[in-house]
């Protein structure tokens, strides 16, 4: 099979081409590169993300999980603007044509393209060691974009879910030792929501002009904490009884929990500030299922302080994951 059947195979169709606003892809997959209609009054948002066997996603993995989980990723960087979604393309490294690998993959993408309504618009596919790359597009109202600069002394820390579940459901996917009492509903929790992340869309577009700063919590709370203290050159005070964690995760015991809550990367939930004016608004969200918890604040200084009960202790160098780190 050529590379033009199989990009007509598995990629074309309405699942995929047409997922999102149907008004926004002026023209899509099929000639050189694809046009994009983008409303006056708001600018274009753009983020690209690499998956790599055994760095971004484990060897043993379902194609069509693995297809989730890429798109959802890119989608998160998109929510974390408080962008919309409109469209994505899709660069392909595949060792070989696997038929049933690519069936299982299109379909997890089709999936998650529905649920985040993002149109694949284009792409390219070659042949070497598997490797995903997806970039998306999104708009954002002119000036609204929400960056990790901004965050003002008095304003509320919040996240936008429960942490701890991307490190707890990396241990799912890794068919690690799990507590004898997590039943088997709670442990299919941690499996999807460490290979179908929920990107925060509606919360992050809620927070365009409200929120001060935020990101998305992908290198673990603590390090990306530590990137909004040096990007708003504030400090950021967490209380570590105000984390809030999933059910599921109570089965462990609470050193490996609150570990996982500080440093597992790969929540995909938003963390972000919020001026103490608007704190009503919490509830507003809670009501609509998205589960803000406040869970400390933004002072002036600079850093990371974390109050496990004996007050703020200021954290030492965030330990965000780093590709490069010790290689020469
Ligand atoms: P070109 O040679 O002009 O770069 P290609 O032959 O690479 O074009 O691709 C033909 C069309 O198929 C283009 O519109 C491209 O965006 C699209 N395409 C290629 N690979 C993919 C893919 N993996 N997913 C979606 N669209 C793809
Ligand atoms: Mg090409």
């Amino acid at each position: 099979m050529g590379e033009f059947e199989l990009i007509k195979r598995y990629f074309r169709g309405a699942a995929l081409e047409r997922a999102g606003d149907q008004s926004v892809v002026a023209l899509g997959i099929g000639d050189d590169a694809a046009l994009l209609n983008i409303p006056s009054g708001r600018q274009l948002v753009i983020s690209t993300d690499s998956l790599v066997q055994d760095t971004h996603f484990p060897s043993r993995y379902s194609p069509d999980d693995l297809a989730y989980r890429a798109l959802a990723a890119a989608v998160s960087d998109l929510a974390a603007m408080a962008a919309r979604p409109l469209a994505f393309t899709l660069a392909l490294t595949l060792p070989s044509v696997d038929e049933a690998w690519l069936r299982d993959f299109a379909r997890g993408l089709a999936e998650a393209a529905q649920a985040f309504e993002i149109s694949l618009i284009g792409g390219d596919t070659t042949r070497g060691p598997l490797n995903i790359g997806v970039t998306v597009f999104g708009d954002v109202l002119h000036g609204l974009g929400l960056q990790r600069a901004g965050a003002k002394p008095g304003d509320l820390l919040c996240v936008g879910g429960p942490l701890g579940d991307g490190a707890g459901g990396l241990a799912v996917a890794l068919g690690q030792d799990l507590p004898a009492t997590l039943s088997a509903s709670e442990r299919d929790y941690l499996y999807q929501r460490f290979w179908r992340p929920r990107a925060q869309c509606e919360l992050g577009q809620a927070l365009a002009g409200i929120a001060t700063a935020g990101l998305d919590v992908s290198d673990g709370l603590l390090a990306d904490a530590g990137h909004l203290a040096s990007s708003s050159g504030i400090a950021v005070h967490i209380r570590a009884v105000d984390l809030p964690h999933s059910p599921a995760l109570a089965h462990w015991p609470a050193s490996q929990r609150l570990q996982w809550m500080l440093g597992g990367g790969d929540e995909y939930v938003l963390l972000f500030s919020l001026p103490p004016a608007q704190r009503a608004r919490i509830d507003e969200w809670r009501t609509r299922g998205w589960c803000v918890s406040v869970i400390g604040e933004i002072q002036s200084g600079d850093g990371v302080w974390l109050d496990e009960g004996q007050g703020p202790q200021r954290v030492g160098r965030p330990a965000g994951y780093n590709h490069f780190q010790g290689a020469s």
